[in-house]
């Protein structure tokens, strides 16, 4: 058990799966979230985001497997008795209540007294900027509005564990940008643990303090942000983070170290790094003069700070990108000669785990 007065909202999974007939959705997942903290769980779609969110809130019984909260084993317990609030994707408001109606919504089901359900919906609507709008129905709302709403219902329960299933993909570009500045600050003021599913890295990248990256219903890396883009564990964490995502390049034996192929005399790693996947950040990349790796450009992306560069390098077949600042109108075919970072990111080509770092 938790001692008194310890912070509340450590989450623990020990080993959970879950299969739907044949589907392996979960595969043996084990982590833990610190209380106060901001876990995003990233991921494709159908590596098991979603469900691992619901065994959390105990909407879908795992296979096997424990989880625990603050301690206690609440595997077998009810979601109501778990101490976790949820927001979904769809909002779920309730169209012919109020938007004071809807927040309080969970409070009155559970019978929190009048006085109690009234002085916390006038604090979250504080909080959310929602107090002109408690009067409107959800239909009278714009879809930043409606959001606020999800998240003033969640808030309101004043749980120390807060579950959100891809809250934003209904938004547009900048109110997601604005919403994830506001989720997470929220959830700083509040001090509770956040659990926040979504398949966009950036999202992930910006909000979390520990990301969960999952394929096949499988952790396949668990690090903050910063590890993650640093030190990716493996070719599928190394490609799903970033924009564009590292580039991976063949590497051959030599004449003065590995090289890639179809590039020969241009050593770009220690003779050891032959057979291995070379990873490249495209914002490690630059243009040089006459010196550097041949290549030949594919196409040029302008993004206004900058363009990123598709290059076919060494016997064409391996493409490198590179994110190079200002506007770079060049015609596909151009020759480029592409100055590269030393060798940081080796991964083994059969496996597609991250190698020791070069000496
Ligand atoms: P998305 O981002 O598309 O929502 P996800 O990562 O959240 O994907 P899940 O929804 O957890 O993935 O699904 C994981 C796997 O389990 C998928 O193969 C899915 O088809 C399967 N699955 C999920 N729920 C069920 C269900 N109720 N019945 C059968 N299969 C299911």
């Amino acid at each position: 058990m938790a001692s008194p007065g310890a912070a509340r909202g450590g989450i623990r999974l020990e080993a959970i799966t879950k299969t739907f007939g044949e589907t392996r959705a979960l595969d043996g997942i084990t982590l833990a979230a610190r209380p106060g903290s901001f876990l995003v769980l990233l991921g494709p779609s159908g590596c098991g985001k979603s469900t691992l969110l619901r065994v959390v809130a105990g909407l879908e019984a795992p296979g096997s497997g424990r989880l625990l909260l603050d301690g206690r084993d609440v595997t077998s317990l009810p979601p109501a008795a778990r101490g976790i609030s949820m927001v979904f994707q769809s909002y779920a408001l309730f169209p012919h209540l109020s938007v004071a109606e809807n927040i309080v919504f969970g409070l009155r089901a559970r019978g929190v007294e009048r006085g109690e359900r009234e002085r916390r919906l006038a604090q979250t609507a504080e909080l959310l900027g929602l107090g002109r709008l408690l009067a409107r129905r959800p239909a009278q709302l714009s879809g930043g509005q409606q959001q606020r709403v999800a998240l003033a219902r969640a808030v309101v329960a004043e749980a120390p564990i807060c579950l959100m299933d891809e809250p934003l993909s209904n938004l547009d570009a900048k109110l997601r940008a604005e919403m994830r500045r506001e989720i997470r600050a929220l959830q700083q003021r509040l001090g509770i643990t956040m659990v926040y599913v979504t398949h966009d890295q950036a999202e992930a990248m910006s909000m979390a303090d520990q990301v969960v990256l999952m394929r096949d219903g499988h952790v396949e890396q668990d690090a903050t942000p910063a590890e993650l883009y640093a030190r990716p564990a493996s070719v599928f964490a190394a490609s799903f983070i970033g924009t564009p995502p590292m580039s991976l390049l063949r590497l051959v034996p030599g004449r003065d170290g590995a090289e890639v192929a179809g590039a020969p005399g241009m050593a770009v790693a220690p003779a050891a790094a032959a057979g291995a996947l070379l990873g490249i950040r495209p914002e490690e990349v630059a243009l040089s003069d006459a010196d550097g790796l041949p290549a030949r450009l594919i196409a040029a992306e302008f993004l206004g700070a900058e363009t990123v560069l598709a290059c076919a390098v060494g016997d064409g077949e391996e493409v490198l990108q590179a994110r190079i600042p200002g506007n770079h109108a060049l015609a596909a075919g151009t020759p480029l000669r592409l100055r590269l970072p030393p060798a940081a990111h080796l991964f083994d080509a059969g496996t597609g785990r991250r190698l020791p770092d070069p000496a």
